[in-house]
Formats: structure tokens, sequence, C-alpha cells
């Protein structure tokens, strides 16, 4: 084992799980640092709370004076906690959050020192933003951004931070975060789905989407982790040979959690306890080293925001206790990589579950209405939000028999199945009583029964009817789940809004009672909407030719998986529904590309670094090592030396071999780099990236990895599979 390994094994196995204090009951630590509704309840005036609600529930503007009282209470509060400092807190197009700090502190003309913190600060603030990823637009429009308050996700105190959910925009309006179309996508499904909703329940005023994301990750020992400099370049490895035990035994899924793991997990729900992330479950995953967390489901708006902070309070707490947290999708060849479920669904004010089936048949059309409206919507669109969960990272996973396919489709399951097939065979137009009664009792009535012992779960779906939600399957690890639900808000929002009048068309000109025309209209939607429903095994290639022949889109790569962002049909559909411009769209599809672009580059760097500088030296050494053991032997031996040298020679060639060919792959990946670093259209060079450079990755991966194989472990520079995956 060389030096450096042998270190970080020695300390990450010295390791003792780091203690945590409890910090009294969960329920009495929740949301602690949060400053929720009940904290202004008793921090702001009447007025003032009013109008933050009506922000909330129905996105009325706040005024400046009431903003200013806002900020005096939020001020006094965050300091009482502890808070210095406050920050706009915002999701820029790449990474996940960003923050600028500003002190509380300021200076009167005087010279003397006070806290200050008003409306203008809290509503509005001027981040010097010229270097986040805007696709061009701040070019185009010489445009600045802001960052502006958002009150329907509560501030919080993070450390000494007050930190205050925000949304980032030009000054010409153009979004420039993942945020503001979020909230415009959710505020289209609201509107769209409280329509709908009406139809059963003149009460429902208002449909918020839901969301429970459940979040993998790997947990591996800091020292470990950082003797590796893909992991600490890239969060993943791009060599290494698989060990000998990989996840074959399936001894690490739900197993017992290793004691250092769960002082960590501890750790960490103790503090997203306090910052108000309703965090439910733990438990292990699949690979050696990987776990899973889930929280209570919330408004998605508030699930994003929880998420995104999650993460960042995991790196920060994993290093606490020794660990480095892995998001990648894709950290380790050959065992399971991660994703991030995205469970989803609408929930109106009056507490009802739209996706849920209820126990009369009215409340069975609702849940019908809206369970196949989104089949619908997923059928039409489904290229769209397939894009939506495209990056470089999560092509690994995507169709690699881990994650479902790159194709979408939907399994809802046999007996709602049957459910759907009896309504398409529901006559056209008025109903007679009996087929009526026929109808309610013995179809729709029947499905909580149904429902109940539906257990199938088909865990190749990328989108799956669980009962009571979709779960979107193929979002990634590393993923801000604000695209995908941006992208599914929006196309349901666009479903909803054409079958309200489809419906309105049938109740008012061709006289069909209201629940006839429901039929009616579900009825053409389940016939047009077939080719998404499959209830199969979606890691087969015979699901790959049978979706070809349905015209179901198959994009394995992120180039070709963007491509459909500006096409004539998305274009038209983000403007309708108000949620993004073409100029927004374009330069989206701009920052996605060449973050794809980037990823690969910076892969391909490193790559060359640990190939030129770690593995070729080493090897080299090896060799020369059995070189001159050869021609020792044959000095003193003559002749004889052959027989003696057998198992040396075939060492050797094997060395000399991939050595080659490892140096080869790696001078053919810089030349593929510099061609495609030519090419001037973002799209053609992540393209190209692609097509060219990216290939080379398994190539050089193939030679370095025999190499591994073949050479004394002493020698051997890099921290193996076995040492990351199960030293600790
Ligand atoms: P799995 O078997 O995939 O782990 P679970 O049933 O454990 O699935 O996942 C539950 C997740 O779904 C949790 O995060 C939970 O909060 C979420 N969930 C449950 N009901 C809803 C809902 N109505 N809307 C959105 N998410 C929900
Ligand atoms: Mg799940």
């Amino acid at each position: 084992m060389s030096k450096m390994r042998f270190q970080a094994v020695i300390e990450s196995r010295n390791r003792k799980p780091v203690q945590v204090e409890e910090q009294g009951r969960r329920s009495e630590l929740f949301a602690k640092y949060v400053f929720n509704e009940e904290r202004m309840l008793q921090h702001l005036t009447k007025d003032a709370l009013e109008s933050v609600n009506g922000a909330i529930i129905s996105g009325s503007k706040i005024d400046r004076k009431i903003a200013d009282q806002v900020a005096e209470a939020m001020k006094g509060w965050a300091i009482s906690m502890g808070a210095t400092h406050y920050t706009h807190w915002f999701q820029p197009l790449t990474g996940s959050t960003a923050e600028k700090h500003d002190a509380f502190f300021d200076l009167l003309p005087d010279g003397r020192a006070l806290e200050k913190f008003g409306g203008g600060q809290l509503v509005q603030q001027e981040p010097d933003a010229s270097s986040f990823p805007n696709g061009g637009i701040r070019n185009t429009f010489e445009a600045r951004g802001y960052t502006a308050w958002d009150p329907t996700s509560p501030a919080f105190v993070y450390g000494t931070t007050l930190c205050i959910p925000t949304i980032f925009v030009s000054y010409t309006g153009e979004a420039l975060d993942n945020k503001a179309p979020l909230l415009r996508a959710l505020n289209a499904v609201d509107d769209a789905a409280t329509a709908v909703a009406k139809y059963f329940d003149k009460n429902v005023t208002k449909v918020n989407a839901t969301l429970g994301w459940e979040q993998e990750y790997f947990l591996i020992d800091k020292a470990l982790a950082f003797s590796r400099p893909d992991i600490m370049l890239t969060g993943r490895t791009l060599l290494g040979n698989q060990a000998a035990k990989g996840q074959q035994l399936d001894d690490h899924y739900f197993g017992v959690i290793p004691s250092r793991a769960l002082s960590f997990m501890m750790d960490l729900e103790q503090e997203c306890t306090s910052l108000g992330i309703p965090v439910k479950t733990r438990h292990n995953e699949v690979a050696p080293n990987q776990f899973e967390l889930a929280p209570v489901f919330e408004e998605a708006n508030l699930a994003i925001d929880h998420n995104l902070l999650l993460m960042d309070v995991m790196d920060k707490i994993a290093d606490r206790h020794n660990f480095k947290v892995l998001f990648h999708e894709k950290p380790f060849d050959g065992v399971n990589g991660s994703g991030k479920h995205n469970n989803w669904s609408l929930a109106t004010d009056t507490g009802v579950n739209l996706l849920s089936p209820g126990s009369t048949p009215m409340k069975n059309l609702q849940f019908l209405t809206f369970f196949v409206n989104t089949i619908k919507a997923v059928d039409i669109y489904e290229e769209l939000l397939r894009s939506s969960i495209a990056s470089a990272s999560n092509d690994h996973r995507l169709g690699a028999h881990e994650a479902p396919p790159a194709i979408i489709s939907i399994f809802i399951g046999e007996q709602l199945s049957n459910v759907l097939d009896e309504l398409e065979g529901v006559t056209k137009g008025k109903l007679s009583p009996e087929e009526k009664t026929e109808l309610k009792l013995n179809v729709v009535g029947k499905i909580p029964e149904i429902l109940l012992d539906n257990t199938d779960r088909n865990r190749t779906s990328a989108f799956a009817f669980t009962g009571n939600k979709f779960e979107m399957r193929g979002v990634g690890s590393k993923t801000n789940c604000a695209k995908p639900m941006t992208v599914l808000n929006t196309i349901v929002a666009k479903q909803l809004r054409d079958f309200k009048k489809e419906v309105d068309v049938l109740v008012n000109k061709k006289k069909l009672k209201k629940d006839e025309a429901v039929f009616n209209v579900l009825r053409e939607y389940i016939k047009t909407s077939k080719r998404i429903r499959f209830d199969g095994d979606g890691y087969s290639i015979n699901w790959e030719k049978e979706a070809k022949k349905r015209n179901l889109s198959n994009n394995t790569n992120t180039p070709e998986a963007l491509a459909v962002m500006t096409s004539k049909e998305s274009l038209e559909l983000f403007k309708t529904m108000k949620v993004l411009s073409e100029v927004e769209l374009k330069a989206r599809q701009e920052v996605d590309l060449e973050d794809y672009i980037l990823h690969i580059q910076i892969e391909g760097r490193v790559l060359n670094e640990l190939v030129n500088n770690h593995v070729l030296p080493s090897c080299i050494e090896y060799q020369s090592q059995l070189v001159a053991n050869i021609s020792g032997l044959k000095n003193i031996y003559g002749a004889e030396y052959k027989k003696m040298t057998a198992a040396q020679n075939t060492i050797l060639e094997g060395l000399v071999e991939h050595i080659t060919g490892l140096k080869k792959e790696c001078d053919e990946m810089i030349e593929a780099r510099k061609t495609a670093n030519a090419i001037t259209d973002t799209h053609k060079k992540a393209i190209a990236y692609c097509q060219q450079v990216k290939p080379y990755f398994d190539k050089i991966r193939y030679h370095s990895d025999r190499l591994e194989r073949l050479m004394d472990d002493r020698l051997w520079p890099l921290t193996k599979y076995q040492e990351l995956l199960f030293a600790n």
C-alpha cells in the first residue's frame, strides 16, 4: 500500500463515532430557528401578519411600510437567536444555493454604530451577480440581477446568519434562478387545479402541489475521500478496479446502520429539525456506505428549499463527523448510484389530496379526473419531463439498470388499468340512468378497495402511481428538484386548463350533465394517452423496442435530452402558462449545455492528471523493478533464466500493453478535447463532448483498472474501492 493510502486507511480505522448531545424532544425542537407563522404571531402586528399571509396564500404584494415592520421584527428575533448577519438565499442556475452575507451592523453619519435591517434590505438585494450563469441574458440586456424576498418560504437562522429565501431576476424581469419559474409554475397549477377542483367542491380556493423527496447519498471517510483527487474535484471516482466484494451479498440494504454513520444521522436530524426540515426516515441503501433520508412531504416550494438546505447542512455536519457526503449520481462503478425520488401530488386548502381515492363515487370521480389528466400531461410532454432531469452526472444512471430508463412511462398497476379500460368503454354523449349507476357503483365506486391491495410496486418505472401520489424516479441525487417540479406542474396546469375548457363546452353547448361531461373527456384522454402506460420491466431490451414503436422518446444523454427545451411546443407551453419566456428558456438551455460541457471537460482534465501524475509513474516504477529482476536473473543463470521469469514476463507484458494503451487513449482524448473546444455553437460543442470526448473515459478506465490488478499493491497510488467502500 502506498504511504498516503496507508495513512488514510489508518486514520479512518481509528475514528470513533462523534458523541452527539440530545437537544430535547424532536417536537419541541422543531423549527426553533424558523421565522414561521408561530413566530410571526408573536412578533408582528396584526396588519403585518395579514399582509404576509395574504402574500403567502394569494400572492398579494406587501407594501413598503409593512415590509419595514416585518424586517424590524425579523431582525429582533434573529438577533435574539444569535444571528449577526443576514443573507438573501437563492438558487442560481447551476450549483445548489448561493448567499452573500451582510452584517446587521451599520454606522450613522456621526460615527455611532447600530444594528440596521429595514424593509429595503428584506425585500431586495443586489448581489454582484455577474459571475452567476445566465445563459447570455445579462449580456443581451445589459441588465443587472437582483434578489427579491419570497414570503412563501419562511426565513430562518442558520449558524449566525438570518437566511431569507429569495428569487433571483434580472432588472428586465427575466428569471436567473430555479425558484422564480418554480413559483410561476406552482401558481399556474394552483389556478388550473382550483378551477377543476371546484367542479367537485365549491369551497376549494387554493391547490398546493406537494412534494416529498427521498435523498440518497454516500458517506465516505474524509481522509479516504480526500486521498482521491477525482472524488475531491468531481465528486466521483473516475478510475478504480471493483473490489472483490460489492453489493452482491445484499447485506447492506436496510441493515444495521453503522455506529459512526448513525451518530452523523442523529446530529443531522437534530439540526434539520431545528431548521424546520421535517426529516422522518433514515435507512441503509443498496450499496455499501449508501444511505437514504426522507422527510414528511410539504408544499413543493418549501420542500425544495428544505432539500437544498438539507444538502448544505449535510456537508457541514459530515465534516464534523469526519465524513465526506457524496451526492453524485454515480460515485462508484459497479455498485448502485444515488437518486432522489420526487413524490408529487396536489392538495386543496380543504385538506383533500386530489390524487387520493375517496369513500364516495363523487370523490373518486375527482380522483380519476386528476389522475387521468396527469397521465395525459405526461403523455404529451414526456420528452420535456425527461429533459428536466438531464445532467452529465445523471447520464450515468438513467438506463443503467438501477434507475428508470431514459424513456418516460407511467406505471399504474393492474387494477387501475382495469378501471381505465372500463371507463374507456363508456358510451359517448349522454348516459342512461342505468349506465350511470353501474359506472358509479361498480367502476368508480370500487377504487378505494382496489387500491388497498394494489401493492405491486414497479421499481423500474420512471413515473409510478403509488396509491395516493405519483413518484418520479429518474431525478438525480444532486439535482435541484425545482427543475423537474417546474416542468411537471406546468404541464399538469396546462392539461387541467385544457380539460376544463373541454368539459365546459360539453356542459354549456351540448347540455351534458357535469359528471357526464367529465366522463366523456376522460374517456378520450384514456384512449389517446395509452402509449405512456407501461407496467412491465422498464429495464428490458424489449421495452426499448416497444417504446420506439410507441414513438416515445429515448434520449440517453444530456445534449440530446436538452434539445426539446426550445422546441416550438415547449416555447408555446411555457409562454401560455406564463412560466418561462422564449428568452428565458433559451438561456436555460444554454446554461444546461454549458454545465454539461464543463463537467465533462473537468472530468477529462482530472483523468489526465490521475493518469500522468499518479498511475503511469507508479506503473513504470514497477515495470523497472520487473525489468531489473529479469535481467538480474539472466546475468546469474544465463540461458536458464527463461524458466525462472515466466511469471515476471507475463506481468511485464501486461504492464507494457496497458501502459501503452493508457497513454495512447489519454493523448487521443486531449486531441478530442481540443477539437471540441474549437466549436463555437454550444449545442454542437456539447454533442462533441458527449460523442467524441466522453467515450475515452471508459477506454482509459479499462487500461487503468487492468493495471491496478497487475500492480504491486505497495506501489498503487490511489486509494482502492475496497478501502473507500469497506474500510470504515
Ligand atoms: P419508497 O417506498 O419509495 O421509499 P415511501 O412511501 O417511503 O416510498 O416514500 C414516501 C415519500 O412520499 C415520503 O417522502 C413522503 O413524504 C412522500 N409522500 C407521501 N404522501 C405524499 C403526498 N401526498 N404528496 C407528496 N409526497 C408524499
Ligand atoms: Mg421512493
